[in-house]
């Protein structure tokens, strides 16, 4: 079959405890542009256990269609069941552009369904758009710890498949009147498919880092001085709503878990504010933070490298200046 047969486009609706990831609705939006620069419809592939209800949700953010796999057997992500259902719909709907949120899931997801179609993947896109000469999907993504920007395309494989980072893409206003059709998928799963099986699920205390979807992030580095110290970041990320992040070093002399990790090798951030304290600013942790709306750094250095990204730069001692801010929050708070 030639490449020319595949039309459309379609993203993962990922959801986790009954609700829709807003990851799913970032893509809906740029799916749309994308559709319409194609001029084809936008689809949304949705699997799970009683789901059916987020269908409509899913057609008020954008979607035209809504293939909705519904069966007991889907209620908990599982690699292998997953894959396959997804990998036999994309094989006989044929779309031409398949994007997954580049989260756990779709991180482990998308590449098996690549490979199970023998297609190209563009991991972790920062940007996507149309080649419209050429009809191709036009993938952006930051390569050598973000020195670098790579733009990928698969011009001879179909679908084109790119997993795309969180908060990066925005959402469309919602129209709860938009129309749309849902299309359910016979599912159809045979004990081959099913090796894996959940017995329960015991919820980490780690998963309540959510540095990737956090608006407000406050990060500390080696300048905090020693783990009792980080007391102060604790302190203020409380007062602001805010996760705690911190650099890798600090995670490798172990004063804080490896979740709160950001940059290269940990994780990806795009808050509306990324306060810096201690933090020298290598390319590996900027690499992490690059999609930060507005970067505040404090550091006692006034050449450290984190004030090359900031948007606005604090010379200073974070022990003094952390809780000086800490209480004015406390008291504007208390002033109502
Ligand atoms: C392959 C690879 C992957 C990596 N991945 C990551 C990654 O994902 N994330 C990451 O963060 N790093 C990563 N690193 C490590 C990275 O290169 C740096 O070593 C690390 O980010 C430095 O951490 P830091 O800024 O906390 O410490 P430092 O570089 O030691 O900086 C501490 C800063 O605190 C300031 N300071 C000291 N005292 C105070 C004070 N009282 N008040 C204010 N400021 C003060 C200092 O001026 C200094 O700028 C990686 C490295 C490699 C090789």
């Amino acid at each position: 079959m030639s490449i020319q047969e595949y039309r459309g486009v379609w993203v993962l609706a990922e959801h986790r405890e009954g609700e829709l990831r807003r990851v799913t609705f970032e893509l809906l939006g740029k799916g749309r542009e994308l559709a319409d620069a194609l001029g084809v419809a936008l689809a949304a592939i949705l699997l799970g256990s009683g789901v059916g209800e987020m269908s409509r949700k899913l057609i008020a953010y954008g979607a035209d269609k809504v293939f909705l796999a519904d069966h007991p057997e889907l209620e908990h992500y599982r690699t292998d069941t997953y894959a396959r259902v997804v990998a036999k719909e994309v094989l006989d709907r044929k779309p031409e552009i398949f994007i997954v949120g580049a989260t756990y899931l779709g991180r482990d997801l998308a590449p098996r369904v690549a490979q199970r179609l023998n297609t190209g993947l563009t991991a972790d896109c920062t940007g996507l758009d149309i080649d419209r000469e050429q009809r191709l999907l036009v993938q952006t993504r930051p390569a050598f710890g973000g020195n670098l920007i790579a733009t990928i395309v698969t011009p001879e494989h179909r679908p084109q498949i790119a997993t795309v980072r969180p908060r990066v893409m925005k959402p469309l206003a919602p129209d709860p009147a938009r129309e749309g059709e849902v299309i359910a998928i016979p599912v159809r799963l045979e004990d081959k498919d099913l090796r894996v099986r959940v017995l329960a699920r015991v919820k980490e205390a780690r998963d309540s880092v959510n540095l990737e979807e956090a608006e407000l992030i406050v990060a500390g580095g080696s300048g905090v001085g020693a783990p009792e110290r980080f007391k102060v970041l604790e302190d203020l990320a409380r007062e602001l709503g805010a996760e705690l992040g911190a650099s890798r070093d600090v995670v490798d002399a172990g004063w804080i878990s490896s979740t709160h990790q950001v940059g290269q090798t940990g994780k990806t951030v795009s808050p509306k504010l990324y306060l810096a304290c201690g933090i020298s600013g290598a390319v590996q942790h900027v690499a992490g933070i690059r999609g930060s709306e507005v970067i505040v750094a404090i550091n006692s250095n006034p050449e450290a490298a984190i004030f090359q990204v900031a948007h606005y730069a604090v010379v200073g001692d974070l022990h003094q200046i952390v809780p000086a801010l800490t209480e004015k929050l406390r008291q504007a708070r208390s002033h109502g």
